[in-house]
């Protein structure tokens, strides 16, 4: 017996594949079987089942945006999501289910926070402004969405409330801009580490350790021991140089400023360092030089030795083979 399933019966049953691989968590399985249920609703003359192409091409983008879990696929979702009833509840897997305008939302927001390059406080430094004005925009706009979590968050694995992620990105746009400009205004660095700190409450710990050891070395001001200057930021405008430093020193000019001497170094601001440095450097290549042109004599001479004894050698051998 040949049995024709008719087209009601054939969307019906690639919406159950699609839902049922979803459930076993065969994510490419259920986006193919959306897309077949879309192929047939979006052609069909059958009102009921036609209404239920926009449903389906969703669904479908949905999962292939967990999948990829790219800015431009969550974009994708979001739009298709828009073109849904906003009061029509949506299956996703999770007990409540949410209406299309609470997910489209949500999806516009993934897309945000996916487009965003992942913060890693080791490369900071190599980050630009326009990456601070973006962490800055998205951070913004979370924050404007108050204390709740994304209805995604166990899919996307985001628990943070939304509002604590947008601090963090407001935090992380103040640590890009304070790394340009510490060493050319220490103070205002200091002022964008502290606003970064207050922001950075629930950052990761290696995070708030970075931004706190900065603050401390930062906030340092102390006077060259060579030309007297004061200068602020440890490690940007001044370093510790080894130098013998007895009682005696350390009693009689410890105490001309603060951290002046630490660890039996003295505080050297970067124009005395790099000026010693760089006149060190210079002798070094004079004194290599003038060794190596004595040694280039020494080596000519030997050579010079070497020669005529060689010429003496093959004489005395030419004698004793005549004999
Ligand atoms: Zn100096």
């Amino acid at each position: 017996m040949i049995f024709f399933k008719s087209e009601r019966e054939k969307f019906e049953d690639e919406l159950n594949k699609a839902f049922s691989d979803r459930n076993k968590g065969n994510i490419e399985g259920a986006v193919k079987h959306f897309l077949n249920a879309y192929e047939i609703a979006s052609k069909s003359n059958d009102p009921e089942i036609n209404r239920r192409a926009g449903e389906t091409i969703f669904y479908a983008t949905f999962y292939d945006a967990l999948l990829k879990k790219t800015p431009e696929a969550f974009s994708k979702a979001a739009e298709q999501c828009r073109k849904l009833d906003p009061a029509l509840p949506l299956d996703i897997g999770i007990a409540a289910k949410p209406t299309a305008g609470e997910l489209a939302r949500d999806l516009e927001l993934a897309s945000m926070i996916f487009s965003l390059p992942r913060f890693n406080i080791n490369e900071a430094v190599k980050m630009d402004e326009s990456i601070a004005q973006k962490y800055e925009e998205v951070g913004n706009i979370l924050l404007g969405e108050g204390s709740r979590r994304l209805i995604l968050e166990d899919l996307l694995n985001i628990h943070d409330s939304l509002s604590s992620v947008g601090f963090r990105l407001l935090g992380y746009a103040r640590i890009i801009r304070a790394l340009k400009i510490e060493a050319d205004n220490p103070s205002k660095a200091v002022e964008l580490y502290s606003e970064a700190m207050a922001y950075l409450q629930q950052a990761p710990p290696e995070v708030r350790s970075f931004v706190n050891d900065k603050l401390g070395k930062l906030s340092k001001t102390t006077k060259c021991w060579v030309c007297h200057r004061e200068i602020q930021g440890e490690e940007i405008n001044y370093i510790y140089m080894p130098a013998s430093v007895n009682n005696y020193i350390r009693e009689k000019y410890g105490g001309e400023a603060s951290f002046l001497i630490a660890d039996g170094k003295i505080a050297v601001c970067r124009v005395c360092y790099t000026m010693v440095y760089n006149l060190s450097d210079a002798l070094a290549k004079r004194y290599y030089e003038l060794a190596m042109k004595a040694l280039q004599e020494v080596e000519a001479r030997l050579n010079a030795r070497i020669s005529s004894l060689e010429v003496r050698v093959s004489a005395i051998r030419v004698q004793v083979g005549r004999r």
